[in-house]
């Protein structure tokens, strides 16, 4: 396929969820391709995002599985945790990944190149002192973390660096709103520190169910987790011994061990030359694509975090083929972004598909909810006070399930398989005549018959 003009048909600019995926599967197709990777193989949610952080979580849940054994018989004196097996068996399994990831694209015939990579011209990319051609350009450099600039603000670290701290801290004190933020507040406190979530506004996520946000702000509370809405943090100072002492916006200070922010994530266009070879960006910095991935360059595409629509891995993976099928099938696809199934791994979690009530109210107007709220069955043995919700958004005059809403044990789990119902375009009536698996609490979503 390479016509020989240049050095490769496809040069791909991060081997990150989007990129190793792009990378791969135009080499399937016969295309001569490098992916240049300036960090680690596999990108933000391999090294630093979905997979560490999900070990995590499970990690941090093993606090109350031990407490809730006991009610079913078991003893468990004498439990500790030790911060650094779970962080260098974390570091571990995510080595083995990488070497997985070298492999995945060494076996497709992909040139695998170290380096951070910039575009030199339309057509031209640098790796070091290295120069490379390619007929097209894909940029997957993926998003950082956002930090606010405040007098302090090198004194906080981000999920990057919460994955690998030296020593596990005592109090934390967690900032941001998003799921991110939410997430870590819950491993925090899960494994044992003293954990305080600040956000400037007075709920946090944003954009999820309002019924969802205040039930997983009780659960947290429930879980000694100090919320600080309506806060913002205007100083950071480093005492003598270590700590970090917060300033908070009223005056008041707060010493903490830690200060993590996770206070939004930008695209990655830094030092990436796009503005040299002619790459159009919007006002936040995202690389402007059309429908076909196509960036205001016509060889040069970009996808993923980068271009800023949906920040998750499975839209990245989906942009990807999406790419390709496009560029060597000659199969232009629309993505259709709609009814993105996403978990929380909050604690409990939280998993959600379709419209929000607020959004389906703006859009309908005959919207009916059913909901429901009840203790997890194992909890009826264990004792603990930890509630499950569940909520459905029904579209009143098609009947059509707009939404599925959860917070409980396995959210995320239980609404992929409601995602395909939502995808399909299922009823309410569909839904009513589904049966249920018992015991589960899934079974709740096909066993709701009134409205609220
Ligand atoms: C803490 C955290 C938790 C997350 N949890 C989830 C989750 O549970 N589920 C989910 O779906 N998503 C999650 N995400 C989001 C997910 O990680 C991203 O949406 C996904 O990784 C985006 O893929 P990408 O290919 O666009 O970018 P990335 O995966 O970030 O890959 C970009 C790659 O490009 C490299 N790079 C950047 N610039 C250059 C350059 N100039 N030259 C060479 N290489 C370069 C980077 O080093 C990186 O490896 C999480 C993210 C974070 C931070």
């Amino acid at each position: 396929m390479n016509n020989r003009t240049y050095d490769f048909d496809l040069f791909v600019i991060g081997a990150g969820s989007g990129g190793v995926r792009a990378s791969r599967m135009a080499a399937a197709e016969g295309a001569k391709v490098a992916v240049a990777e300036g960090r680690f193989l596999g990108g933000t949610c391999v090294n630093v995002g979905c997979v560490p952080k999900k070990l995590f979580v499970y990690g941090a849940h093993y606090h109350e599985d031990f407490e809730d054994a006991k009610g079913y018989g078991w003893t468990v004196d004498g439990v500790s945790f030790d911060w650094p097996t779970l962080r260098d068996n974390k570091t571990r399994e995510i080595e083995r990944l990488n070497g997985i990831y070298e492999n995945l694209l060494k076996n497709a015939g992909v040139e695998l190149i170290a380096g951070y990579a910039a575009l030199v011209d339309q057509h031209t990319i640098a790796v070091g002192d290295k120069r490379y051609t390619a007929e097209r350009i894909l940029v997957a450099p993926g998003s950082k973390a956002f930090v606010p600039d405040f007098p302090g603000s090198e004194h906080a670290i981000t999920s990057d660096e919460a994955f690998y701290l030296e020593t596990f801290p005592k109090k934390v004190i967690v900032v941001g709103g998003g799921y991110i933020a939410v997430e870590f507040a819950g491993i925090f406190a899960g494994l044992g520190a003293e954990t305080v979530l600040s956000y400037r506004r007075d709920l946090f996520l944003r954009g999820f169910d309002g019924d969802i946000r205040e039930t997983l702000r009780d659960e947290m509370l429930k879980k000694h987790i100090n919320l600080n809405f309506n806060s913002t943090i205007s100083k950071i100072e480093k005492l003598s011994d270590g700590q970090l002492q917060v300033t908070w916006q009223d005056g008041s200070t707060e010493n903490a061990d830690t200060v993590m922010y996770a206070t939004g994530r930008v695209p990655n266009t830094k030092g990436l030359g796009l503005e040299q070879a002619g790459v159009a960006l919007a006002d936040n910095g995202a690389i402007k694509v059309d429908d076909n991935f196509q960036t205001s360059v016509p060889n040069i595409y970009a996808l993923g975090d980068v271009i800023d629509r949906f920040q998750l891995t499975p839209v990245a993976l989906a942009e990807a083929m999406a790419l390709v099928r496009y560029l060597y099938k000659g199969q232009p696809v629309v993505m259709d972004y709609s009814n993105i199934a996403t978990a929380v791994f909050s604690q409990p979690n939280i998993g959600t598909v379709g419209l929000t009530e607020e959004q389906a109210r703006g859009q309908y107007s005959n919207v009916v909810i059913y909901k429901t709220g009840f203790r997890h069955m194992k909890h009826t043995l264990s004792g603990r006070d930890e509630r499950v919700f569940m909520k459905l958004v029904v579209d009143g005059d098609s009947d059509r399930v707009l939404g599925c809403h959860m917070v409980g044990p396995d959210a995320g789990e239980i609404t992929q398989g409601l995602a395909i119902a939502l995808k399909a375009g299922a009823t309410k009536a569909i839904f009513d005549q589904t049966i249920g698996i018992h015991p589960t609490a899934a079974e709740e979503f096909v066993t709701m018959r009134t409205p609220a």
